[in-house]
């Protein structure tokens, strides 16, 4: 029988940029049309990438800006994060670099195991984030950078499994240290 491993990846970053539209894409397989601020919600799934067996636990939250102060919730215990913001959305973008910032100092400044995700990319004339911003913004970090929209099923289930490769990679960097 395989192991099943227990990964557990929050999906952080400004209001209403499609957190949980990405979550409910990825676990039910549909699009969430209309406007519906979570409060903080989680869900489950069984993830096989090759041979191996993830119970991926996500937790999507209500929401942060650049004031927010994160819960301990969201650092201890949490084994890679989902960063996302709308391309359509300047402001969102800044809120992320923030967020980063929070999460590596609650770290102790180690390597984050992190997606970074710009949503909305199928409002492309309402876009305020070029591709390539987001991309170098995550190879600072040592990053993945994926532009996504919650509409396109392949593409948010492509963010999911990201993470979890990214979590795999950062703990194989720390074993050959
Ligand atoms: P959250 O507050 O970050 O969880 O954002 P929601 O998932 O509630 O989405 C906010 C609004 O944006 C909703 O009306 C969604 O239908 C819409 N939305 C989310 N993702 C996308 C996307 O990729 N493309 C488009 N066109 N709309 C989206």
């Amino acid at each position: 029988m395989p192991l099943v491993r227990y990964r557990k990846v929050v999906i952080l970053g400004y209001r209403s940029v499609g957190k949980t539209s990405l979550a409910h894409q990825f676990v039910e397989g549909e699009f969430l049309e209309g406007y519906d601020p979570t409060v903080e919600n989680t869900y489950s799934k069984i993830v096989t990438l090759g041979k191996d067996e993830f119970h991926l636990h996500l937790v999507d939250t209500a929401g942060q800006d650049e004031y927010s102060i994160l819960p301990y919730s969201f650092i201890i215990g949490v084994h890679g994060y989902v960063l996302v913001y709308s391309v359509t959305s300047q402001h969102s973008f800044q809120v992320i670099e923030s967020l980063y910032q929070k999460l590596h100092e609650g770290h102790g400044k180690t390597r984050l195991p992190v997606v970074l995700v710009g949503n909305k990319a199928d409002l492309s004339p309402a876009r305020e984030v070029q591709a390539v911003e987001g991309k170098k913004l995550a190879e600072s970090w040592g990053a993945t950078f994926m532009e996504s929209s919650a509409r396109e099923n392949q593409l948010t289930q492509g963010i999911f499994t990201k993470v979890i490769q990214e979590i795999a990679r950062v703990e194989n960097s720390y074993s050959q240290e």
